[in-house]
């Protein structure tokens, strides 16, 4: 009787264990936005891997959001002849408060209330978003609006077959927070991109948190 109860404490230990590891896997799903922080274990469980933006800066992505963006410049480059590049990846809490301070400087307190995230909030603080570029038209001209309309409705249209979504789309501001953004996309995982593409919704919408 007692080996008994020491076999089902052992395994009951063991299930408690394994059930406190398992919930601090990476959440592809996490929400992150004006109203939802970056929860503060994420940092201890993100798994960043270096890799090189457009202007040949060493920059940060989450594993497997590396591997599926690779995927996708592959797809992108084959399909259509489109050389897609990181522009902006992972960023650090302190790095998310001199962007935002430097934007404000350059752009003013209104651009930096529709495009940019006060610290902790940002989705560039999972390594699960990357603000993309094409290598033709430079970092500059995502700002500027001098897009080729054409590149980015190809990029757009196969994003969720690697597992991302485009996170800020036209229309959906009040619910995003943010303007429309056709550079920032977010890794999500293939079955929830599908969905949140074929539904043409958010990924507040998606998680009914909003
Ligand atoms: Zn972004």
């Amino acid at each position: 009787m007692r080996q008994r109860v020491l076999l089902f404490s052992f395994v009951l230990v063991l299930v408690l264990l394994w059930s406190a590891f398992d919930s601090l896997k990476v959440d592809y799903l996490i929400l992150v936005n004006r109203n939802h922080s970056l929860p503060s274990y994420w940092d201890s469980i993100v798994n960043l891997v270096p890799t090189q933006s457009v202007d040949g800066e060493m920059v940060y992505v989450e594993e497997e959001t590396l591997i599926h963006f690779r995927e996708l410049q592959q797809d992108l480059l084959l399909k259509y002849d489109i050389d897609l590049q990181i522009d902006s990846a992972y960023r650090d809490y302190n790095t998310q408060k001199e962007l935002a301070n430097q934007l404000r400087a350059q752009y003013g307190v209104e651009y930096v209330n529709v495009y940019v995230a006060i610290p902790g909030f940002s989705e560039h603080e999972t390594g699960l978003a990357i603000d993309f570029t094409l290598v033709k038209h430079k970092v500059l001209d995502k700002v500027l609006g001098h897009n080729d309309n054409k590149a980015y409705e190809q990029i757009h249209s196969i994003l969720h077959k690697h597992g991302f979504i485009l996170r800020y789309l036209a229309g959906k501001e009040v619910i995003t927070g943010y303007g429309y953004e056709r550079w920032h996309i977010r890794y999500v995982g293939e079955e929830a991109a599908k969905d949140i593409y074929e539904r043409k919704i958010t990924l507040e919408e998606y998680l009914n948190i909003y």
